[in-house]
Order: structure tokens, then C-alpha cells, then sequence
């Protein structure tokens, strides 16, 4: 989330954090792609949203709408009728609420996935998930010299097949991605939930590829 410009990147079921952190009086949600994990979170928005006087768009690629109002809010699945409007992007990009535009990147994943990117004055931010990171990506040109990366790294190094099945990515790959796209920082998200490890992914044997790599964990917070 990016509190101050009232932005929310993806709705899994996380978002149920985002409910303290609102400071605007409009939400703009974007949304990757309408996987289940990604999406799930906008039937918690009557509790998010409860008491708040807040309006909420949610943004999707054109081709997926459908998807969110046929299944996701089916009456036999969910009851209600969504408190929030729904946009189509198809272009590449998206105009936000308060004006400011955000590009969006395609990205390698079964049905397709968008990342962001945010320009600022002076800094800027990606958001890259669920995509295969690859040095041949055509993701990387739109995110060279961002200022902070956020990307995927489901997988640690040893499961390249399933990464490709999946359409996720493994620590190597991302951390030779973020080394062409030179961000100052690169924040690891999208862990697979089953690596129960204390050490997830081991940053150490990717050091001498990218240095500025770290993993996420939930609730941090960043100034970007
Ligand atoms: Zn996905
Ligand atoms: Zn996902």
C-alpha cells in the first residue's frame, strides 16, 4: 500500500491491514492479474472499509473484468454487490484518482500479469509480480533505474521447472534481473507461504550478482 497517495497494489488477504493505514478519502487498487490470491481481498473491503467514508476504484486489465463480476461476486459465492467501481485498463497505463498516471508493464504468467511502475519527482517505484524473471524479459527495459524494485521471488534456487510451470520466478534469475535493471534496492515479495525456512532464500549466494536485495516481511515499511 502506499498510503499517502491512496494506492493498494494487488487485494489479497492481506489487505485486511491496509484498514488503520487509510489516510485518503478515495482508493485506487490495482490489480496484476485476478488469480485467487490477488483478488480475494476485495470481498473483505465492506470490513476494511467499515465506518470509513471512503470510495474505492479498482482497476484490471479490460479482458478480466468479466472474470471479478461473474465469479468473484457471484450471489452463490458472495452475496453482495461490490462497494467499489471497476475500471478497464488496456492501454499502458492507468490514471489514478487524484490525476497522476502509473505505467503498466505485461509480464510473463498463465493468463497474463501487469506490473507497475510509479514516477515521481525524485524517486520512483516497480512492482513485479507474478511473472518468471529472466534476463531476456521485456520487463526489464520499462523498469531500468527505478529507485526501489518490488518483485517476486516465489521460489528459492533448485525450482526453475516449477517456476516456469507456475509462472514465477526463483532467487537467481531476479537477482540477475534486478542487476540489469539497477534499481538503488530491490525488495523480495510473493514467498512461496509452504517455505517455512528462517532463511527463505539465501541472499548470500546471490550477493556477488545484486547486493541490494532484501526479503519483505509483512507490515514492513518502506519510504520510497
Ligand atoms: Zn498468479
Ligand atoms: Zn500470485
Amino acid at each position: 500500500m502506499l498510503p499517502e497517495i491512496g494506492v493498494i497494489l494487488d487485494a489479497g488477504s492481506g489487505i485486511f491491514r491496509t484498514r488503520d493505514l487509510i489516510e485518503t478519502e478515495h482508493l485506487d487498487i490495482l490489480l496484476s492479474h485476478v488469480h485467487l490470491d490477488h483478488v480475494i481481498g476485495l470481498t473483505f473491503l465492506f470490513d476494511v472499509l467499515q465506518g470509513k467514508d471512503v470510495t474505492v476504484t479498482v482497476h484490471v486489465c479490460a479482458e478480466k473484468i468479466s472474470t471479478i463480476e461473474a465469479h468473484l461476486f457471484d450471489p452463490l459465492l458472495f452475496p453482495v454487490q461490490p462497494n467499489f467501481i471497476i475500471r478497464a485498463f488496456d492501454g499502458d497505463s492507468i490514471k489514478l484518482h487524484d490525476g497522476s498516471s502509473v505505467a503498466t508493464i505485461p509480464l510473463q504468467h498463465p493468463g497474463g500479469s501487469h506490473g507497475f511502475r510509479f514516477d515521481w519527482d525524485t524517486t520512483s517505484l516497480a512492482y513485479i509480480t507474478d511473472t518468471t524473471a529472466d534476463t531476456n524479459a521485456s520487463y526489464i527495459e520499462p523498469i531500468k533505474g527505478v529507485t526501489t524494485l518490488v518483485h517476486e521471488c516465489y521460489f528459492s534456487d533448485g525450482f526453475e521447472e516449477k517456476a516456469e510451470l507456475t509462472g514465477h520466478s526463483c532467487l537467481t534469475p531476479v537477482a540477475q534481473v534486478a542487476a540489469m535493471a539497477e534499481p538503488d534496492r530491490t525488495y523480495l515479495v510473493h514467498i512461496n507461504p509452504l517455505n517455512e525456512s528462517d532463511v527463505p532464500l539465501d541472499l548470500d549466494s546471490v550477493a556477488s550478482i545484486y547486493g541490494n536485495l532484501e526479503v519483505a516481511f509483512d507490515g514492513q515499511v518502506i519510504d520510497v
